[in-house]
């Protein structure tokens, strides 16, 4: 698997340029994710983030995230992978203090839009990570869950002294 390492991207060049950047990274390098997690498959995140920037001058970044983190259902109790497919638009601000003005220009005012502050090396494989940890459901579950096991209880009793297993009188019969 070849891994198009890139770690930091700029997003004023990307907005300015409306330029798109991508990678694959291995879902191990994402710490913040996985710490909680059961062993992880060898599935690697693929990203893209594509800059762009509107006729009023805001910038925004649009990220694409696709990723298949091994979770544990919480019915089964095993694990299954989990295909995390999203794509995110997120406002690119000047600064931290813009981060929390109400309604920058919204195109909708309804849009709740997440803003992150420009930075010529932002970490991106940062970004991603939020990506795929907020598309994960707060109770993992199968769809359908693969066949439990079967259950002690219905398991063979031991047969009772001195009375053979309907099983090994039936040999016998046959025998004779
Ligand atoms: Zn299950």
């Amino acid at each position: 698997m070849q891994y198009i390492d890139m770690q930091y991207i700029d997003t004023y060049e990307l907005t300015r340029l409306g330029s798109t950047v991508q990678g694959q990274a291995p879902i191990a390098r994402f710490t913040r994710l996985t710490a909680d997690l059961p062993e992880q498959s060898d599935a690697p995140v693929a990203w893209a983030v594509t800059g762009e920037t509107d006729a009023r001058g805001q910038r925004f970044l649009r990220v694409a995230v696709k990723a298949a983190p091994v979770l544990e259902c919480q019915r089964c109790m095993r694990p299954f992978e989990w295909r995390v497919e999203t794509e995110n638009r997120l406002q690119v601000v000047k600064s931290e203090a813009d981060l929390d003005v109400e309604g920058v220009h919204d195109a909708e005012p309804d849009e709740l839009i997440e803003r992150i502050v420009g930075s010529a090396r932002l970490d991106v494989l940062d970004l991603v990570e939020d990506e795929i940890i907020l598309s994960l459901p707060y109770v993992p579950k199968h769809d359908v869950c693969p066949s439990l096991p079967v259950p002690l209880a219905e398991e063979q009793p031991e047969s009772e002294p001195g009375k053979p297993s309907p099983f090994a009188v039936l040999s016998q019969l046959k025998k004779n």
